[in-house]
Order: structure tokens, then sequence, then C-alpha cells
């Protein structure tokens, strides 16, 4: 499946870059959306090491279409809220050093202003520096279909954000197609940590 492949690849390049260290993080994409079926990595797999016949097929309760050995991540089932909240192809979640600290020390505010540089462009739909992108910051939980929830209300009152973070956890990005969300991921990452190293 061209879809798995694709996901190694992205998985192998932000694994590459410290993003998904110790088997965290996930990434899943679009399949086809009537019934809805979603490419997702599987749980407790090495990121760097990821292969496309490891990558699960998995319906919108994230149960295991067909026959696979592997584990559905626990985190499927937010990946599913926002392939329906954003009609994304594609999402992506990373577990960075920069996104894990400034998801603690911005939670009070909750969520991280990010406004004045020029990769801010990289995100749709975002034509100047002057942009100002607010990063809504979630409160971390284990109980999976309430943090679904959670997640559904904040992207509804936050219609342009393109990512959340959780709090102590990760970065969660999007995109209508796989590139495109590879590309918010590493736009969020650059900001974050560029956000992070000043202080400001
Ligand atoms: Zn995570």
């Amino acid at each position: 499946m061209e879809i798995a492949v694709g996901l190694a690849a992205v998985a192998k390049g932000f694994y590459g870059r410290g993003w998904l260290w110790g088997t965290s993080g996930n990434l899943s994409a679009v399949v086809q959306r009537e019934p809805l079926r979603l490419a997702m990595s599987p749980s407790g797999v090495d990121k760097g090491e990821l292969t496309a016949p490891q990558v699960l097929e998995i319906d919108d309760h994230a149960r295991i279409v067909g026959a696979h050995k592997g584990k559905p991540s626990d985190e499927s089932l937010l990946h599913i809220r926002i392939v329906k909240e954003r009609s994304a192809g594609a999402v992506l979640h990373t577990h960075s050093i920069w996104n894990t600290i400034l998801s603690d020390r911005y939670a009070a505010d909750g969520g991280v202003k990010i406004e004045g540089y020029e990769m801010l462009k990289g995100l749709q739909g975002v034509r100047t520096h002057e942009h100002t992108e607010w990063l809504p910051i979630i409160e971390n939980s284990q109980d999976m279909p309430a943090l679904a929830e959670t997640i559904g209300k904040t992207l509804n009152e936050h219609k342009d954000a393109h990512g959340f973070l959780l709090r102590s956890h990760g970065l969660y990005s999007w995109g209508e197609t796989l590139a495109q969300a590879k590309r918010h991921i590493e736009i969020l990452e650059f900001l974050l940590e560029a956000k992070g190293r000043t202080g400001v």
C-alpha cells in the first residue's frame, strides 16, 4: 500500500529528528472516507524502523480491518476524531523535547501564541509573518474516548488552529494530504523550538 510506504518514510524522518523516540508518537492517513478507513502506525513499534507491512488499517472505531497481528495505537481514537473534525487526509503526532516543554510551560494560558515568524507562512492559508497562530493546550488523559471528546470541542472552538498540544505529552497536527501534514509538523516543531529557546 502506497500510503503505508509514505507513513513509514515520514516516521523514519521524524525519528531521525528526535520527535518519535522510544516508540512514541503515531501517524495515520486516510485510505478511504466512506466507510472511513485509516492507515495507522501500530503500538509499541520503533518508528525509526517502521516498515509498510507493519502499518495497520483501522475503521472508525479503531478496530483492525482484515487480519493483522499488530495492535492499534491507544491514540487511534484521537486520530479518527481529528480526521472527522477537520476533514484531514493525514494526522501526525510527535513527542519532541520542545513540544513537551512548551505544552507544560504555557498550560496555564490554555495555549501557545506564536507570531511574527516567517516560518508561519508554511502553515496552510497563512500569507504573512504577521499571522498569530494559537496552539491550544489540552490536559493529558489516558481516557481516550473522553480525550477525543475534548479534542473535538477544542477544534470547534479554534477553527483556525493547525495543531494542538497535549500537556506534557506532545503535538498533533494534520493536513489535507500526508505531505501537508508533514509540512505542518515540521513548521510547528520549528516554531515551538524557536519560541522555547528564546523564551518569549
Ligand atoms: Zn502520544
